[in-house]
């Protein structure tokens, strides 16, 4: 099945999707990102809203503060010294290059290399900061996608893989931005709801042009 055709199902079952960071300023998607990495977005916001109190929302604070004091304040995040290690940095790179006026006239390409550049930001992070933060059309590919694109139509893993897969991906949106971050969270919620990693195929509105469905119905014969 053709990504076009799973999200017009995904959308048909799921519906419209609330938007993720609405109306966040770009530097707090920054934080939000760094900060989710290997926990649940539940701990980020009370580390958010522990930040907001303290104004070191705000890159130009945040590039200054005592190390120590930041590792209490993102605590519930988990990995809270290496991630306040990393979002110091990164604060520091931003005021560097002239805060979001300056960085958000950069070709996504350059944006994207310099943010992969950063300590503790891989693909996944760099692009969902291109999408949700820098209003960038990029295909945030995560383990969700993958598994998904796997089981539909199977690919080759790897890094190639990650690029194809986004590619494909984006163009079933038409390079789109509002319909990549619609894209990007149904795949989500159907990763969470029906195509776990041990999936729940019954009912699924993909079953009827998935491999692995199709697979599976075969070797119960
Ligand atoms: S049919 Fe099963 S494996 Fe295929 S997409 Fe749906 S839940 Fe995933």
């Amino acid at each position: 099945m053709k990504p076009q055709q799973a999200l017009r199902r995904l959308a048909a079952r799921y519906g419209r999707q609330q938007a993720w960071w609405p109306a966040a300023h770009t530097f707090k998607v920054v934080i939000g990102a760094l900060l989710v990495q290997q926990t649940r977005w539940v701990q980020v916001e009370q580390s958010l809203a522990a930040l907001r109190a303290q104004s070191l929302l705000r890159p130009e604070l945040l590039a200054d503060v005592d190390l120590q004091r930041l590792a209490e304040l993102i605590r519930p995040s988990g990995f809270n010294h290496q991630k306040s290690a990393r979002l110091r940095r990164i604060a520091g790179w931003w005021q560097a290059q002239g805060g979001y006026p300056a960085l958000s006239r950069w070709t996504t390409p350059d944006l994207r290399g310099a943010l992969l550049g950063q300590s503790g930001v891989g693909p996944e992070t760099a692009d969902a900061i291109l999408l949700y933060g820098f209003n960038r059309p990029v295909f945030v590919v995560d383990a969700y996608l993958r598994r998904l694109q796997q089981r539909l139509a199977g690919r080759t893993d790897g890094d190639n893989g990650d690029q194809a897969l986004a590619r494909q991906w984006l163009a079933a949106c038409d390079h789109d931005v509002e319909r990549c971050r619609q894209a990007h969270a149904l795949v989500v919620i159907h990763g969470q709801r029906n195509c776990r990693p041990k999936p729940d195929c019954r009912g699924c509105p993909l079953q009827p042009g998935c491999s692995y469905a199709g697979s599976s119905i075969l070797a119960r014969r």
